[in-house]
């Protein structure tokens, strides 16, 4: 099976050929640790889930790096701000992080370096910079020199001159050109700045430094994909791609690159700066992870996605759809077959939403299925392929009743029972209705009654 890719730097579909058949190398730029992950924040994160797990299916290894950006000024404003020291914010903040991933049904990354382990790799990084004409240091600052890199803007499609008319009039005294970014800068001993000792005196590494700097390490100064949102195509990965350019005698930093889209509310960003997030643990009080998830692979990554209530709705009733297919069913376990359709689907530049339409294809012929046999056929398929999406694979009874913490509801359901028992029907019909008015519907089974929210 071929996989495609849409990739960002040739913005053509390409067939995907790793270096290595026997090895994959991903990269993606890791969460910001200062503040809980909003929904926009687990898009990424929920798409690379899906193509890793595909990955995997085809690949004897895969390596799967996700960083923690644990070195950033937004850290330390939120430290501040809270009274609370640094590494205790990262580090509490990195643990909810991997609650929320774990909530949406996201497996850990294989490797997750911090980047406060990896200064010394970062300033070896710098220097070699220096000692090839890339960056120069000045007033305890370091910048990597945009014009020394003619092949800059390849991913972006910024071009120097435009950068230049577009520069801010006010040019910090360091920088030779308006356009040089910073690799290195100085911080105060004050106890509260994060610092290093360097050989351009105490201070902290930039941000995109740190990804050129971690993937190198684990991955090797080229690798095969590097994934992310689009918003950090510029400046972010143009700068990682100009320092390991750099870096390498100009040898490409990842050969595919891959970005979701943005997820908007109202068609807007949503953003921490914006102040228009909803933290997944906020929404993890609401509604299970799961329907979060399927919200988000509803959509092909690459479109933008919108949040809202219709969204949600609609994941809700199809979540139920697929679930309600699986109830009572007998499941064998399995491996995805390479040749099926969603399979298929995957490997066609990670097309969740048509991949998400054979799993309801599937449910429709359990439906439609006569035979006992069949259906439980049909089903363990639903439930195999339902896995390469992180998806369908609760009991199906603990899925209709996961999200109902209505202790009237549980209450009039057990009544309910109680009056089927002692045979008074009147009582218990008049329980059901109660219960419909509630949109709550009950189906009586061998096992007891079964029941799921209307939807
Ligand atoms: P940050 O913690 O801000 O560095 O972002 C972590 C990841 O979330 C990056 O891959 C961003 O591109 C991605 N991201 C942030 N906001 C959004 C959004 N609204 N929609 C999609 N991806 C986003
Ligand atoms: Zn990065």
């Amino acid at each position: 099976m071929d996989i495609y890719l849409h990739n960002s730097l040739s913005r053509k579909r390409e067939k995907f050929t790793p270096l290595s058949l026997e090895s994959v190398g991903l990269y993606v730029c890791g969460p910001t640790v200062y503040d809980r992950a909003h929904i926009g924040n687990a898009r990424p994160y929920t798409v690379f889930d899906v193509f890793v797990r595909l990955l995997r299916r085809l690949y004897p290894q895969v390596t799967y790096v996700r960083n923690i950006t644990d070195i950033d000024d937004k850290i330390m404003d939120a430290a501040k701000k809270n009274g609370e020291d640094i590494s205790e914010l990262t580090l509490r903040t990195t643990q909810k992080f991997h609650e929320d991933m774990a909530a949406i049904g996201n497996f850990a990354p294989d490797i997750e370096p911090r980047a406060t382990g990896h200064v010394s790799e970062m300033i070896s990084m710098i220097e070699d910079l220096i000692e090839k004409g890339h960056a120069y240091a000045a007033e305890g600052h370091v910048l990597f020199s945009v014009k020394t890199l003619p092949s800059y803007g390849e991913l972006s499609g910024v071009n120097q001159d435009e950068m230049l008319s577009g520069a801010r009039v006010e040019v910090a005294p360091y920088k030779k050109d308006p356009e040089d970014f910073v690799l290195w800068k100085p911080s105060l001993q004050d106890g509260i700045m994060p610092g290093w000792e360097s050989p351009w005196g105490y201070g902290r590494p930039g941000w995109h430094i740190e990804c050129s700097a971690m993937s190198s390490k684990y991955l090797g100064q080229t690798f095969d994909i590097h994934g992310g949102g689009q918003d950090l195509i510029f400046p972010h990965h143009e700068n990682e791609i100009a320092q390991s350019k750099g870096c390498h005698h100009g040898a490409p930093l990842a050969r595919y690159w891959v970005h979701n889209g943005i997820l908007t509310v109202g068609g807007e960003k949503m953003s921490k700066s914006l102040g228009n997030f909803i933290t997944v643990d906020d929404l993890l009080s609401k509604m299970p992870g799961e329907l979060i998830r399927f919200v988000i692979l509803s959509t092909h990554y690459r479109q933008a996605l919108d949040w809202n209530d219709q969204a949600v709705t609609q994941a809700k009733s199809g979540l139920d759809r697929l679930y309600n297919a699986l109830r009572g069913r007998v499941i064998q376990e399995q491996e995805l077959s390479l040749d099926h359709p969603l399979a298929l689907a995957l490997a066609e530049d990670i097309n969740t939403p048509l991949a998400i339409s054979y799993l309801h294809e599937l449910a429709t012929n359990i439906n439609k299925s006569k035979s006992e046999d069949e259906k439980n056929k049909l089903a363990s398929e639903l439930k195999a392929t339902g896995f390469v999406l992180g998806l369908l694979q609760q009991d199906p009874e603990v899925w209709f009743q996961g999200d109902f913490q209505d202790d009237e509801i549980i209450s009039l359901i057990e009544a309910r029972e109680e009056a089927r028992k002692r045979r008074d029907f009147t009582e218990a019909d008049r329980l059901r209705d109660a219960l419909l008015a509630k949109d709550i519907i009950l189906e009586d089974s061998p096992q007891g009654a079964l029941w799921k929210r209307k939807g």
